[in-house]
């Protein structure tokens, strides 16, 4: 397994051990043709994976669940869900992908209709372009206000949790609106309810996410143990993926243009973005040269990690020519804008289809 990555902007490690997260790499060798998500250390954390390489190499039945809230523009992080959704789907899985409409709604004071042409328009599309095939039986999407099993399983699971847990869990105050403090259990009964038996029973789950959604995991975990005798929940498992950096340095976000690389850019901006960008590069050119760049701290390097280049061998060399001087940043930001420019053509020409695949499905 090569491991790309020196030091982060996050304290990867430090974050595992604080809430006994454990080390991907201890099942990485254990998972049949494991991704490149899974190989360069981008997926870094796990809860319980054994359960799914398990199931990946015994051809068992099992599910993926991933949920978005409808706020803001797609931006190049987010594909990392896409891709580990596609990686799963040509594995077998069962996909099932949550519009969080009602969270949207009491968190941020976004209507339904809203929610549903953001998702499809922004978000669905995207992920088709991308490769998700949402055409086949085991692609699962949902508006969680239109599914009448999450929400009455989400009503259920409130039996066994005070407003103290919830308080001490996500920091709701006196001023928190009652029905946002209800929305962690609706994601909680998103994860939980492929095992119900209408969708064919208890079932490992997979649920990839950021380390920031842990608490919703941890959560989740404990009232499948309390509810498993009733309904013979499996605990369901997670993988932990490192956010992308954003261009500036700082972690990559929607609601800041220049930390992010929007997939609906046209190639003019997205050039002009990289072309901007923090680098690992040292003050002067001759400094460069003699001490060699910081790919560690380089935004343009994770893009070549995360996206960009799909051969390790490729991606050793570049590495390697970085820190020994070899390479300097112009040549590397020219060689990242290629590779975005064909991402983004491909892109584009698939657009269109995808709408027209998108528009039917809520
Ligand atoms: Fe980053 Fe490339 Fe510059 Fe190295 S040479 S610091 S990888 S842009």
């Amino acid at each position: 397994m090569i491991d790309p990555w020196g030091s982060s902007i996050i304290d990867y490690e430090k974050l595992t051990e604080q809430f006994g997260i454990k080390a991907f790499k201890d099942v990485v060798e254990d998972i049949p043709d494991a991704s490149k998500l899974m190989t360069r250390g981008i997926i870094f954390g796990q809860r319980d994976y054994s359960r799914i390489a398990d199931a990946l190499k015994n051809n068992k039945n099992f599910a993926t669940m991933t949920g978005m809230m409808p706020s803001g523009k797609m931006h190049i992080g987010h594909k990392m869900v896409v891709d580990q959704l596609k990686w799963y789907q040509e594995k077998g899985s069962d996909i099932y992908l949550s519009i969080a409409d009602m969270e949207a709604y009491a968190a941020r004071g976004i209507g339904k209709e809203e929610s549903r042409e953001l998702a499809l328009v922004e978000y669905i599309e995207n992920y088709i372009a991308l490769g998700l095939d949402v055409t086949k039986d085991n692609f699962h999407l949902y508006l969680q206000s239109e599914n009448e099993d999450v929400k009455n399983l989400a009503y259920l699971i409130g039996k066994k949790v005070t407003f103290s847990q919830m308080r001490s869990i996500y920091g709701f105050d006196n001023s928190t609106n009652v029905a946002h403090i209800y929305t962690p259990l609706l994601q909680v009964a998103d994860i939980l309810h492929p095992q119900l038996e209408e969708y064919g029973g208890p079932k490992p789950v997979i649920v990839p996410v950021g380390p920031d959604q842990d608490p919703h995991i941890r959560l989740t975990r404990d009232l499948a143990s309390k509810f498993n005798e009733e309904y013979g929940f499996i605990e369901p498992s997670a993988t932990f993926h490192r956010f992308m950096t954003g261009l500036t340095g700082e972690k990559m976000s929607s609601s800041k243009p220049k930390t992010a690389i929007y997939l609906t850019d046209s190639v003019k901006d997205a050039t002009k973005k990289v072309k901007s960008a923090k680098t690992g590069g040292r003050d002067s050119l001759q400094e460069q040269k003699e001490l060699g760049g910081q790919p560690d701290q380089c935004s343009v390097y994770e893009l070549l990690v995360y996206h960009l280049v799909d051969d390790d061998k490729e991606l050793e060399s570049i590495r390697s020519k970085c820190l020994s001087g070899e390479i300097l940043c112009g040549n590397c930001k020219q060689c990242a804008v290629e590779l975005l420019t064909d991402m983004f053509e491909e892109l584009d020409s698939k657009r269109e289809e995808a709408h027209e695949i998108a528009k039917d499905l809520l």
